[in-house]
């Protein structure tokens, strides 16, 4: 198992559609285990293939829920389906999100309240969770990835404006920029 770096936002593996797992191996074991590993070491609340430069459709996931639960997990090849998005604006204080492809920075944006993930496991097996609230919007945001998409891409203004302009501050948008979970001090 090892920590391996994450991409930052500018890497075409962030911005193209990942492809479905179709071979279930011990070098697919050992990439979910780095997942684990390297989301566990950020910190973050979820990881997909793509953030470590793996173009494949898996997910793993790690939140506390309001009684202190702990739900964790991986989603391989995950379909999602979600209840209907609000037109009012993101809360500032308590709909913020963040992603550690786009590390250090959060912004508002507006998620749907529940959120329904199918998909199968390390072993192929069947997996559905029911999720709202935070649990929700994490799925929503991994699924997300898988897709090409950045939570940064779906912002409403000015937040977007302010997004591209950190973006371009921080020399991000261009192939090749990555950090490594334990030696760079930066948090998504
Ligand atoms: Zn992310």
């Amino acid at each position: 198992m090892a920590i391996r770096p994450i991409v930052i936002t500018g890497n075409p593996v962030l911005h193209t559609r990942a492809q479905e797992v179709t071979v279930f191996d011990e070098e697919l074991r050992t990439l979910v285990a780095d997942m684990y590993d390297t989301m566990d070491k950020a910190p973050g609340v979820g990881l997909a293939a793509p953030q470590i430069g793996v173009p494949l459709r898996i997910f793993v996931y790690d939140y506390a829920d309001d009684n202190g639960n702990e739900r964790r997990g991986v989603l391989i090849n995950p379909e999602l389906t979600i209840s209907e998005v609000s037109d009012e604006p993101a809360d500032e204080d308590t709909e913020v999100e963040g992603c550690l492809s786009v590390p250090g920075e959060r912004f508002p944006l507006k998620r749907a309240e529940f959120a329904t993930v199918t998909g199968v496991d390390l072993d192929q097996k069947p997996v559905r969770i029911e999720a709202e609230g935070w649990f929700a919007r994490i799925f929503q945001h991994e699924f997300d990835h898988l897709n090409g998409t950045l939570y940064v891409d779906r912002l409403a203004e000015p937040w977007k404006t302010i997004a591209a302009e950190v973006v371009e501050d921080n020399g991000w948008g261009i192939d090749g920029k990555s950090w490594l979970p334990g030696r760079d001090n930066l948090e998504g």
